[in-house]
């Protein structure tokens, strides 16, 4: 049986884990990505990431088929450039050669909101379409277009879900433009709205009260959810705002693709569940030109796994792995 290896390397976690075929996973570990250092540091943490993985799998990295990597950033022949939200890695990285002197077999890099999408597209919630959205509510809002079929990543950025204005002179990204989906939904954006709701305008909330009692140095997904169930109406408010975002551009994306499916994952997406895909889906509605079909909307079906999971699809079948290195 051969076994394949797969990392999802996230701005907060790097997630491992070994798969055998068919995709049953043998074995998972994840570690937080550092947050200083640099690009081989980063890669030194993939590694321990995967050699746990490989040790709960009871196996040797060497043993494995190949190892996939599911990355921010650009992607070129196995090298990555300016991956966002990862320490001083503005420059090319050499990852797949690092990754592949590390752990003595093949490895191959890609998009890493796309390959959570073809894991969906092949294993999970999307597997009974031929055209599927998946949006990745997280830090930052991401996402991945299966079209016909294939994968769509344009001239490589498409996708960019995150960056469809649902506002015109509206609220500032963190990508410096204005008015952006991501500037209401993302994480990151939702939490910067608070907290200065709360500093300086007096709001009160019990967001950084959670935080700090749970030892984040961030409102985690999780926070956001705890907040949700004491019935914060600061957190009430702040979420009611980001679906709002989320279903004016989710729906624009529809009415230029119409896809089947939509695939709700990434952190917050996957932790708020059915009940926020389906107020989305909701959200939607007003804003679909074809409204008396709109899509299926689901939440991701492989949870925190998916983008480890589809990383480890790049290595398998005919197709070629996109950024395999020679
Ligand atoms: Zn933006």
């Amino acid at each position: 049986m051969s076994t394949y290896g797969g990392i999802d390397l996230g701005g907060t976690k790097i997630q491992a884990a070994v798969l055998v075929e068919e995709h049953s996973v043998l074995g998972s570990a994840r570690r937080p990505t550092p947050t200083s250092g640099g690009p081989a540091d980063v890669a030194a943490e993939m590694a321990t990431a995967l050699e746990d993985a490989a040790k709960a799998a009871e196996l040797k990295t060497s043993e494995l088929e190949g190892v996939g990597v599911g990355s921010p950033g650009t992607i070129e022949g196995g090298n990555v450039t300016s991956a966002r939200n990862l320490p001083d890695w503005e420059g090319s990285f050499p990852l797949a050669s690092t990754l592949e002197a590390a752990f003595d077999c093949e490895v191959a890099i890609g998009n890493d909101v796309q390959v959570a999408t073809d894991a969906e597209f092949k294993l999970g919630a999307g597997r009974l379409y031929s055209s599927l959205l998946g949006v990745f509510w997280g830090t930052g809002v991401g996402g991945g277009l299966i079209l016909d079929g294939k994968p769509w990543t344009g001239r490589g950025a498409a996708g960019e879900i995150g960056h469809v204005v649902v506002e015109i002179d509206g609220a500032r990204c963190t990508c410096g433009r204005i008015g952006c989906m991501e500037a209401y939904a993302g994480r990151a954006s939702m939490e910067a709205y608070v907290r200065r709701l709360h500093e300086e305008k007096g709001r009160k909330t019990d967001l950084f009260k959670l935080m700090k009692e749970h030892e984040h140095t961030r409102l985690t997904s999780g926070i956001w959810a705890r907040a949700l169930e004491r019935g914060d109406k600061l957190a009430i408010q702040t979420l009611d705002r980001a679906v709002t975002a989320l279903g004016a551009g989710i729906a624009s994306v529809v009415n230029v693709l119409d896809v089947e499916g939509v695939i709700i994952g990434g952190g917050l997406g996957i932790r708020l569940g059915h009940p926020f895909a389906q107020r989305i889906a909701e959200e939607m509605q007003p804003h679909l030109f074809a409204d008396s079909r709109p899509p299926h909307v689901h939440v991701a079906a492989l949870g925190d796994l998916g983008g480890a999971i589809g990383a480890s699809l790049l290595l398998e079948g005919d197709a070629a792995p996109p950024s395999a290195p020679s």
